[in-house]
């Protein structure tokens, strides 16, 4: 990849900037950082549609920022293509690194029965998938957590390339954060369903904060490190039952392939 330091005169890392399956809150969110012009200085934007009507799809650029689910077919081609016309591909968002809730019904329920509960007999001009986070379709390079990703994140994974350099994976739990915060343990204190302990940290424990028990929308800690089963097992202790943690942690983590494993270890694998 070009770095900055490498640049002369014109010559700028190009971004391009798509979205899949989404809500397009990703792209919002980078769209309205408050150094998105010093960034777009330092930059070319060859596709960020938000951002210019005359972007295209998909550009030849150093990075791809990738928002959204692998949800219909057309989904899929272009996530071919972007990977073919990028060096680096970053996954941006809940949506892209975990499925995003589109994929709350991953191993439950198919499109089928999904497209029937949603828009009836009505017949719709896209072929349905099973929402999938990109990496189950293309090599991703790097991860921004995040529903939607914290500005400072935005800033810290661009800026990390512009220097040359790449962004480090965020890998401990919103807990850490939580406890630096002084906030006191709605888990531990009143059996609040918090899934700080099993999610990516990078919000500063933002939920937490207002009172509000974390519903995982970061994401499962990378790295096989979310240990649902210790989790499941404060929850059984304070009454929680496995339905209702299964639905929860299904929520942002159903592609977690040991989830199951580890809730039949604490709950036994028919209650
Ligand atoms: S991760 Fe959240 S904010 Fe980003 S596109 Fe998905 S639903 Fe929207
Ligand atoms: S309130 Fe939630 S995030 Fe905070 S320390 Fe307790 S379990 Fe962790
Ligand atoms: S506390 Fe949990 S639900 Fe709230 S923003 Fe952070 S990760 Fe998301």
């Amino acid at each position: 990849m070009v770095t900055l330091a490498e640049c002369l005169g014109d010559c700028k890392p190009k971004i391009g900037v798509y979205a899949l399956t989404s809500c397009y809150g990703c792209q919002l969110m980078l769209a309205t950082v408050q150094k998105i012009l010093d960034i777009a200085k330092n930059v070319s934007f060859e596709s960020f549609y938000m951002l210019s009507s005359e972007s295209r799809m998909p550009a030849d650029v150093d990075i791809a920022f990738v928002e959204g689910s692998v949800s219909t077919e057309k989904d899929l081609e272009e996530l071919m293509e972007i990977r073919k016309h990028s060096r680096i591909v970053v996954a941006m968002g809940a949506c892209a690194v975990n499925g995003g809730v589109q994929s709350w019904s991953e191993g439950e329920k198919t499109c089928d029965e999904l497209h029937k509960a949603v828009y009836g007999d009505e017949k719709i001009d896209m072929k349905p998938l099973q929402a999938t986070p990109i990496d189950k379709h293309v090599e991703v390079d790097y991860y921004i957590h995040g529903c939607p990703p914290e500005e400072d994140e935005l800033m810290y994974s661009i800026s990390t390339f512009l220097f040359g350099t790449f962004p480090e994976r965020v890998d401990y739990p919103v807990c850490a954060e939580c406890r630096l915060k002084g906030n006191p343990c709605i888990l531990i204190e009143r059996g609040a369903p918090c899934l700080g302990p099993v999610t990516t940290a990078g919000c500063d424990a933002r939920c937490i904060s207002f009172d509000t028990p974390c519903v995982g929308c970061r994401g499962p800690v990378p790295f096989d490190t979310a240990w649902f089963d210790s989790l499941a097992m404060v929850f059984k202790k304070k009454g929680l039952s496995k339905d209702y943690v299964r639905d929860r942690m299904r929520i942002f983590g159903a592609h977690e392939d040991k989830l199951d494993e580890m809730l039949d270890k604490i709950y036994g694998g028919n209650e």
